[in-house]
């Protein structure tokens, strides 16, 4: 019985483990598909950004229930180690052996994260659904975009319940002095629960314990496959995200080089190198293999948070501007493209068919997106590249800006004035 559970165990690893390598190869697949772009890694930022989640605390009560989550959701799976352990060996509690009497204690951790992860997990659906904070009422979330968000918060309370209810079925085992069930000590959540479970028999204490325990293992490698098509790949993606992100100041844009190099020689500046060296191509982005794999990136690290949106001021003013659709937007167009085995030619590009140039427009390039992410992500720069693709390779800017374009080019300035007459003003007063 013990060999065919461990082959059974096996298999289900290995399925799991397949299939989760595939789904996450095809994301990297689909970042891929960028536009090169060179990217100076800063540790820093990422063990600030990430892993001590210093945006998030600019809201402390939903970054600490969050934070509570995350680490709580972590430092539970270290639990897995020993189901593993157990489920291929046909072996028990195994860490108990290796780590004594510090097992009680490391239990007892656990399941104070797991408790935390539960309440957090209540607390996180009462927002969404009783308070009904407003960023996550938009319309950006209709549809899927809310049901992953629920679903999420409903899998993690069922693994944590599965973690105590295990331990507190095990305890009882070990009051009867069941076979296989070596006495551990007492932890800390589960031993003060165990009444619930006080008038089962053994063999229906051993039924609610392996069920729990299958519940854990299959609930996890079912997370994991279902992770790489929800927004809590951010778990993941959050790290390289800022690792990579710029830490340039929001003011400093990205300039074409072959733009520079030409606006340069006009005024009789030196150019550099890079400069001389570029060559003129496509302006812009249509699609996303125009964008860099930092935007491509970025678009896959969304938690669809909704912070850049709360702060946008296009969006507060009522325009049909939203960042998080931005890159929401993004990350379906590269689901699309690779749902065709890659292939982008099919008639639809991001730009008109996913991000309308209602959308772009409304864009003041302000940067309080950029600001408020939490995991420093630039919705800015996607709309840039978008922008910079309608205005110079379709000439399709409104009939406002172009007036201002031609402003700059004979005045150096977005009005129709003379440059010698820009003090005039000081002079009148
Ligand atoms: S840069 Fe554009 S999208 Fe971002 S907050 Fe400002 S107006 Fe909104
Ligand atoms: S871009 Fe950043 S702030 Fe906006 S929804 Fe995504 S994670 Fe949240």
């Amino acid at each position: 019985m013990a060999i065919i559970s461990s082959v059974i165990f096996a298999i289900l690893l290995g399925i799991g483990g397949y299939f989760a390598f595939k789904s996450f190869s095809k994301i990297r697949k689909s970042i891929l598909l960028g536009k090169d772009e060179k990217r100076e890694g800063n540790l820093k930022n990422m063990v600030l950004m990430a892993l001590g989640q210093k945006k998030m605390f600019d809201k402390p009560i939903p970054a600490i229930l969050h934070l509570f989550i995350y680490v709580g959701f972590l430092v539970v799976n270290i639990e897995m180690v020993e189901i593993v352990i157990d489920g291929i060996f046909g072996t028990h509690r195994v860490l108990s052996h290796i780590f004594g009497s510090f097992y009680v204690v490391l239990i007892s951790i656990f399941e104070c994260f797991a408790v935390a992860v539960i309440f957090s997990c209540i607390a996180f659906w009462i927002r969404r659904h009783v308070v009904k904070v407003n960023r996550f009422q938009s319309a950006d979330l209709e549809g899927f975009a809310k049901k992953d968000a629920d679903t999420i918060l409903y899998v993690e309370v069922i693994l944590m319940v599965a973690f105590l209810s295990m331990n507190m079925a095990d305890l009882q085992l070990q009051q009867l002095k069941a076979e296989h069930y070596p006495n551990t000590g007492n932890f800390l959540i589960s031993s003060s629960l165990t009444s619930i479970y006080a008038d089962f028999s053994a063999s229906n204490l051993v039924l609610v314990e392996r069920f729990s325990w299958w519940l854990h293992i299959i609930g996890v490698l079912m997370f994991l496959n279902y992770l790489p098509f929800s927004k809590h790949l951010h778990i993941m993606l959050a790290f390289p995200n800022t690792y990579y992100a710029s830490t340039n100041l929001y003011g400093q844009m990205k300039n074409m080089p072959e733009v520079t190099k030409e606006v340069k020689s006009m005024l009789g500046v030196a150019t550099t190198e890079s400069e001389n060296s570029a060559v003129a191509g496509k302006f812009g982005a249509k699609d996303i293999q125009d964008l860099s794999w930092k935007n491509l990136l970025d678009a896959y690290s969304c938690t669809e948070c909704g912070r850049c949106t709360a702060q946008c001021p296009a969006n507060l003013t009522g325009k049909k501007l939203s960042p998080r659709k931005i890159m929401m937007s993004t990350r379906d167009r590269m689901e699309d493209v690779a749902s065709k085995n890659y292939n982008a030619n099919d008639g639809k590009s991001l730009l008109g068919d996913y991000i309308s140039h209602e959308e772009l427009l409304a864009c003041t390039s302000c940067n309080a997106c950029v600001d408020a992410c939490p995991i420093n992500i630039n919705p800015l720069e996607i709309i840039s590249e978008l922008k910079r693709f309608k205005i110079m390779e379709e000439s399709a800017a409104p009939q406002s800006w172009n007036m201002m374009f031609s402003n700059l080019e004979t005045s150096f300035s977005p009005w129709k004035f003379s440059p010698s007459d820009r003090f005039n003003w000081a002079k009148e007063s």
